[in-house]
């Protein structure tokens, strides 16, 4: 009998934001810069900007808004593949979620917020 997929095992990272930059750790793009481009889709992947392209030979059509011929392409990349570039000490980072709990109008209310783990400091928030 085929197992049932496991529904934890594509656990979407939540560490990562739209807007980002990243550094790509393995394979032909390893050591390159790139801005996040999508959030981690079911499967755990992110678009990078200029990261790991590949050329894909599109047929003409007649519709001049779409390209043809060798057309390069963004491929996504898993995100264990990609680090989060600290702003404060430029450093590859896995950054932690840090939940505060704060008094508001006598209500408490949990505020996330992500810290580098290496030097502590928290990220500024992603502008939307
Ligand atoms: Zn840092």
């Amino acid at each position: 009998m085929r197992k049932k997929p496991n529904p934890n095992k594509f656990k979407t990272p939540k560490n990562y934001r739209v807007g980002d930059k990243v550094i790509v750790l393995t394979g032909k793009f390893k050591g390159k810069y790139g801005n996040v481009q999508t959030y981690p889709n079911k499967k755990g992947r992110i678009l990078v900007e200029g990261q790991n392209t590949t050329y894909r030979h599109v047929k003409n059509t007649n519709d001049p808004a779409k390209p043809s011929g060798r057309v390069l392409k963004e491929n996504p990349l898993h995100a264990s593949n990609v680090r989060v570039v600290c702003p404060n000490c430029s450093l590859p980072v896995k950054p932690r979620i840090r939940v505060d709990i704060i008094e508001e109008d006598g209500k408490r209310v949990k505020e996330k917020s992500r810290v580098c783990r290496r030097c502590g400091q928290a990220f500024p928030p992603v502008k939307k």
